[in-house]
């Protein structure tokens, strides 16, 4: 059974010394903490992944990954980062598809698609981030828009090892940095959700498929999400950027 997974998106924070830092402080708040069923996955900026990733060296629980890359193997792709790239980094997961790349880079479903595809070609795990804007959840869309974000970037993908290299963030928009958690009866409906696609997508395969919730996760919102049926991790940006409440989430 795969373990919960206790993600960090660090996003566009932290120099080298100060992740390395953090991720050492992390490491000493939870030595001997972290039950055997959590794991954590650690996502700095590129600049950081190669430091975090040998700051945390062998040991077993934890995990580094890339907030993003490009679908392509190498080329003429100024600014872009690609799988081979991120794994001889040590750098073993990738999130395709947060909301701030869909929103403010205008990556859209096709591209993400194609990230999907070729990320897990290539041997990266990954984070599909997927989730409703506050007007589509407002005008009743959430099942058609989670539908799409899934049926357009996992159709046709057939590994028979899906459950340990794919794992899908459930993240509403209006939830992310705004302070604003979604209530226990969305998450649990959203989820549900999620679960019921991924099974007519992935058949038996999607009940290991772990469903991560994202959105204004902090230590005193912890307990109650991570127990949710159906919530097999989180994915947290704030509240992550400090070793001290992050630690409180990982082990809440
Ligand atoms: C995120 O960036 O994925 C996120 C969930 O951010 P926050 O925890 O700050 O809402």
């Amino acid at each position: 059974m795969n373990k919960k997974c206790m993600a960090a998106n660090w996003k566009m924070f932290k120099t080298r010394q100060e992740a390395e830092e953090t991720t050492r402080e992390l490491m000493s708040l939870t030595a001997a903490k972290l039950p055997s069923d959590r794991e954590v996955l650690l996502i700095p900026p590129f600049t950081a992944i190669a430091s975090v990733a040998a700051t945390i060296g062998s040991k077993t629980g934890f995990g580094v990954g890339a907030q993003n890359f490009y679908p392509a193997e190498n080329g003429a792709y100024t600014g872009e980062i690609s799988p081979d790239m991120l794994l001889d980094l040590g750098c073993s997961w990738a999130l395709v598809g947060h909301s701030e790349r869909r929103h403010l880079f205008h990556e859209d479903n096709e591209f993400l698609a194609q990230k999907v595809r070729f990320g897990l070609e290539r041997g990266l795990n990954i984070i599909l981030c997927i989730g409703e804007t506050l007007n589509e959840r407002k005008n009743g869309q959430l099942a058609t828009i989670l539908n799409k974000q899934l049926t357009s970037a996992l159709s046709d993908i057939g590994y028979t090892d899906i459950a340990s290299r794919l794992v899908v963030a459930y993240e509403p928009v209006w939830a992310i940095g705004t302070g604003e958690v979604a209530r226990t009866e969305d998450i649990r409906e959203a989820h549900d959700y999620v679960r019921s696609e991924l099974k007519k997508i992935f058949s038996s395969a999607a009940d290991s498929i772990r469903i991560l919730y994202g959105g204004s996760v902090k230590p005193d919102n912890i307990s109650e999400i991570i127990t949710l049926d159906n919530v097999d991790g989180v994915l947290v940006g704030g509240a992550s950027l400090q070793a001290e409440s992050f630690s409180r989430i990982v082990l809440g």
